[in-house]
């Protein structure tokens, strides 16, 4: 039966993928992660069965293996033991590492997700609620930090793009002048708490 079904057949007529017949085919599991795959278009060219793992996108069970037996992880990364290590709780860890990989699900990523057609801030309407303007440059945001900034950060903190604005904040060692503790702690509560903590509470995210 799976042989035979394109991915038009998995889709509705208005080009959002069909809960209800792929409830029939797969476990929600399976579901959850093709939710979170774009939505193809007709301009995406003909649909067929591509491998991903080779230049030419053709099945080689050479590559299969590589695939299974390396790593997913690159050690190499700098940013993984800097958030990794970090001394706060783990699931502050792993919102940063959410929000480093641009995974959190702003509307800018609904609507690349095809889950929704309104990619703006409701906050303040900017035209892309993108990761970086929910925690960094919508108008609230921006407010606290400016609440919390010290003087002598100012400087680059509102022009790095993402993720070298959570990596230089996160790998500071500067000691705040008036609380005596470290940005980088003060930085990882603000971002994973207040920030987000304020759009679950006003009702503008319900994660
Ligand atoms: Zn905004």
């Amino acid at each position: 039966m799976y042989r035979d079904l394109s991915f038009v057949d998995l889709m509705t007529d208005v080009g959002t993928w069909d809960i209800p017949r792929l409830s029939m085919l797969f476990p929600e599991s399976i579901i959850t992660h093709i939710m979170a795959i774009k939505c193809p278009s007709s301009t995406d060219g003909n649909d067929m069965c591509m491998w991903r793992w080779t230049p030419k996108h053709t099945f080689e069970l050479q590559s299969a293996y590589f695939v299974l037996s390396s790593s997913r992880w690159s050690q190499k990364r700098a940013i993984w033991p800097v958030i990794w290590k970090f001394n706060v709780p783990q699931r502050v860890r792993l919102f940063l590492w959410i929000a480093y990989e641009q995974r959190l699900m702003t509307n800018d990523e609904r609507c690349r997700r095809t889950l929704s057609s309104n990619p703006s801030c409701l906050a303040c309407s900017n035209p892309h609620e993108t990761v970086l303007h929910v925690l960094r440059d919508c108008h609230c945001s921006r407010h606290l930090w400016l609440h919390f900034l010290p003087a002598s950060l100012t400087h680059s903190f509102f022009s790095l793009n993402l993720q070298n604005w959570i990596s230089c904040n996160l790998s500071s060692t500067f000691l705040h002048p008036q609380w005596n503790v470290s940005w980088c702690s003060l930085f990882a509560s603000i971002i994973s708490c207040s920030l987000v903590g304020a759009r679950m509470v006003t009702g503008l995210w319900d994660l």
